[in-house]
Order: structure tokens, then sequence, then C-alpha cells
């Protein structure tokens, strides 16, 4: 697909050739994407799953099973979406967690004002909460409760979670028009499929919960955590015990994991929270997308243990905990920059900073830092690079048999890359000749010297 520079209005269609094969009005491109995205997204979930936990993770099976018996077949390997022990469990889980958001004590944090002047507001307990469902699900296990039954049950799960957020998004969708939260909501003007994919609000919250922390934080990236406790107990059920490569996924991807609830706070200062408002790309993602895809290495490897010595197992642990830790690092360096005004030093020489300026929105100028120095010095994106290095190395303990669990990886490519060049697209739109000076600076979006 190209842009039609002669018509801003229309996006011209190439073939792999170059041929040209017709334009599509700017309407129904806003259209197409969310579009696909609603009606492919539950369908792949339940495909991904099924090829992974019933065929041998082989997409070649899939594609043989497809051609015999015809689209058909997903709809009859899709599981019951209102089976009575998933709903249990997921009730269960995500009322623990609500309970948690609400009683854990934590310190008031204020996040960044928004156009109309919204301050959000949040309790900062995320550490703590991931901590205590730690505990919590050891002394189920300990008190006897067989926790592979999430493994067993995950196609009804997934299956409630797809029918539910979907329900849920169009909830949202209603409140953000007709009682909303704060002014940061209403249509976003090209029709109500684009307002349900991108929503309508950007802080909502009912009955004193912030949607948004629950559904990434609490809900989507706590499942992460739990799920591939469960799975690897269900492993320990079926084979005797936890492999190494379970053992060196697992441990990688909760400290990863870990590394996101101390860093939870400016996680509600990122694009997902302060920009993305809240529908079904980030909601229905964080319910479904998230408890499925990126457990997926885990998913996997809960059947096909490999085994891979103590040399290579600590290797790969290595190298993945250097991984998440230059992530934090960078994410840290730019959150801690900002703070103190860019009086700082960045590995060892005073911070390099570019001031601009921005339309506040509010008939204003703001003042804004932009980091050209440390990790932000590299690309404009380098902890894109530690990002998928951490995912890579936390899906290589399953080896090269398999294609699918590098499924995640395949996947965290393309939304990284999409969201690199979104976000050069908002920072040069926000910042004007200020961000044009930082990429004469710093020329590449994430690899230095490649991209
Ligand atoms: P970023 O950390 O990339 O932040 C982008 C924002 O930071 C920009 O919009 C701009 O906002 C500000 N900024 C950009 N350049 C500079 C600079 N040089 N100096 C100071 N500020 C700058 O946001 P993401 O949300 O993409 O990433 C946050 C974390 O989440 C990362 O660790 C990332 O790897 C991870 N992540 C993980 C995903 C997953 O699915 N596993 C998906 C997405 C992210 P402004 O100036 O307006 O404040």
């Amino acid at each position: 697909m190209s842009s039609d520079d002669s018509n801003k209005r229309s996006v011209g269609f190439t073939s792999e050739n170059g041929k040209f094969l017709g334009v599509l009005p700017e309407s129904s491109r806003d259209y197409l994407g969310p579009l696909v995205l609603i009606a492919v997204c539950p369908a792949f979930v339940i495909v991904l799953w099924h090829t992974i936990c019933n065929l041998d993770g082989s997409f070649l099976l899939l594609l043989k099973e497809l051609k015999a018996n015809g689209p058909g077949y997903i709809r009859d390997i899709w599981p019951s979406p209102v089976d009575g022990e998933a709903w249990k469990l997921i009730g269960s889980y995500a009322a623990f967690e609500l309970a948690l958001m609400r009683i854990v004590p934590g310190r008031r944090f204020e996040a960044t004002a928004t156009a109309t002047g919204h301050v959000p507001v949040y309790k900062a307990n995320g550490m703590a909460s991931f901590a205590i469902t730690l505990a919590a699900y050891a002394l189920l296990v300990a008190a006897g409760w067989d926790s592979g039954v999430v493994y067993d049950k995950l196609g009804e799960i997934l299956s409630g979670l797809c029918v539910f957020s979907l329900a849920f998004c169009a909830a949202l969708y209603f409140k953000g028009l007709y009682a909303p939260s704060t002014r940061d909501s209403g249509t976003n003007g090209a029709g109500p499929l684009k307002d349900y994919f991108w929503g309508t609000e950007l802080y909502p919250r009912v009955l004193g919960w912030d949607v948004k922390q629950f559904t990434n934080c609490r809900f989507g990236m706590m499942f992460w955590a739990v799920g591939l406790l469960c799975y690897a107990h269900r492993q320990a059920r079926e084979h005797g015990a936890v492999s190494d490569s379970m053992a060196v996924s697992v441990l990688l991807q909760l400290v990863y994991i870990a590394k996101f609830f101390h860093w939870e706070m400016g996680y509600m200062c990122t694009m997902d929270i302060q920009h993305d408002r809240a529908g079904y790309y980030i909601c229905w993602g964080c319910l479904v997308w998230v408890p499925s895809v990126y457990t997926s290495a885990g998913m996997y490897l809960t059947r096909h243990p490999v085994h891979l010595g103590a040399p290579l197992a600590l290797a790969i642990t290595a190298a993945g905990i250097a991984c998440i830790w230059a992530n934090y690092d960078a994410d840290r360096q730019r959150q801690h920059f900002r703070a103190v005004g860019g009086r700082c030093a960045i590995w060892g020489r005073p911070a390099e900073a570019i001031e601009a300026t921005y339309d506040n929105g509010r008939g204003g100028t703001s003042r804004s830092l932009l980091l050209c120095s440390g990790w932000w010095g590299l690309s404009r994106h380098f902890h894109y690079v530690t990002e998928i290095s951490s995912a890579f190395l936390w899906s290589v303990p399953a080896l090269f048999h398999n294609a699918a669990p590098y499924f995640y990886v395949v996947f965290l490519v393309i939304l990284l890359v999409d969201r690199a060049y979104r976000d050069d697209v908002r920072c040069r739109g926000k910042y004007g000749k200020f961000w044009d000076q930082y990429c004469q600076r710093v020329p590449y979006k994430i690899i230095p010297g490649v991209l």
C-alpha cells in the first residue's frame, strides 16, 4: 500500500509487482484495518491456542486440517465460551486482582496532565500486588490446588475472554460517549467502528477502578505471570518435573514482569495509557491477546520439554537478564532525566539534551526535554531492540524444532516497528523542528546503523 500524495484523502493500492490496483478512500482505510483486526484476532487467538496445545505447535498440520475440513474447522475447534469451570477461574482471579487494586496500600502517583488539564491519579501498589498474587498462588498450590487446570481449560478460558471482552469494549464505547469519567473523551470523528476500535475515553473509571490499569496491568500482565506458573505445574504433572528449558523461560519472563510492576507508574506515562484510548485495540488486546500470545512460548514448552543442560541454561538466563536490565535502564534513564530537568549524568557524562517547546493545547506553550545521549543517543527506540532480544531469549529454550514458540517474537517485531513509526509521527506533530533536530542528532529509529 502506498500513500497517494496528489490526493491526501485516498490511498493507492499496488500489487507486489507494482501494478496499480485502485484507490481506497481514506474513510475506507479508517474502517478496513479496525474491521479486519476485530474480525480476525478472536479467531486467531483460538487457532493459535489449538495449534500449540492440540497440534504439537505445527502450523503445517493446521494448514492440512484447514484444507481437509474447510473454514468450518475453526468453528468445530472453538471451545465453549460459557464453561462453568473456566468462568470460576476467570471470575475469582479478576475479583482477587480488583480487590488488591483497592486494598493494597501504595503511594499516590500523579501522571502527566492531559490537554484538558485532567491529572490522572493512581495508587502505586503494583509491585506489592504482584508479590501478593505470587504468594497467594504458592499458598494455593501448597494447599493442594492443581493449577495445571488453567492449561487444561485454556481454550475455554480464552474463548470466554474473547466474547466477554468484545462486549466489555462495547460498554466502554457507550460509556465514553454518554457517561465519561473525564473530558478526554468523545468520538474520534470517523464513525462507530473506529470509535469502538480506538475507544472513546482516555481515562475511564468504573466505581473508582481505573479501567486501563486493570485491563493492561492487573489482568493481562498479571495473567502472563500466573499463567506461566500454571503451565509449568501442568508440565510437572505430565512429565514428573519441570524441565530446565521451562524453568529458564518462566524465570526470565517473571523477571521481566517483576520489572514491569516495579515500573508500573512509569508505564502509566507511556503511549498505551497517555495516548491510546480504552477501546478494542488496548483493552481487548490486554484481556485476551496478552494472556494468549504473550504466554505462547510457555504454552508450547508445557508439552514439549527440552533438556538444555546447565551451561546452555545458564548462558540463556544471563543473556536474558542482561537484555531485560538494559530495557529497564533505558526507560529509567529517560524518566530520571525528565524528572531532574536534564541535570544528571548519563554514562558518566553530563546528559545531552534538546530543549523543545510545544503547543500544550490549552492556548499556551510548554517546555520539554529530549535526551540525546545514553540509550537515547544510540537510536530513538533502542529499548525496542532489548525488548525483542529479551523475548527471543525466553523463547529460545524451546530450541528450533518448531516455529510456534517464536510467534510472540515475530508479533513483537511487527508491533514495535509500527509503534516506532507511530511515535515518530506523533512526536514530529508535537515538537516540530525540535524533533527534526533530534532526528538529525540521532538518525536511526531502532537499530543503530540499520533502521
Ligand atoms: P517510549 O518509552 O518509547 O516513549 C515514547 C515517548 O517518550 C515519546 O512519545 C515521547 O513522549 C518521549 N520521548 C521520545 N524520545 C525521547 C527522548 N529522546 N527523550 C525524552 N523523551 C522522549 O514508549 P513505549 O510505550 O513504546 O515503551 C515503553 C516500554 O514498554 C518500553 O520498555 C518498551 O520496550 C515496552 N513496550 C512493550 C510492549 C510489549 O508488548 N511487550 C509494547 C510496547 C512497549 P513525550 O515527549 O510526549 O513525553
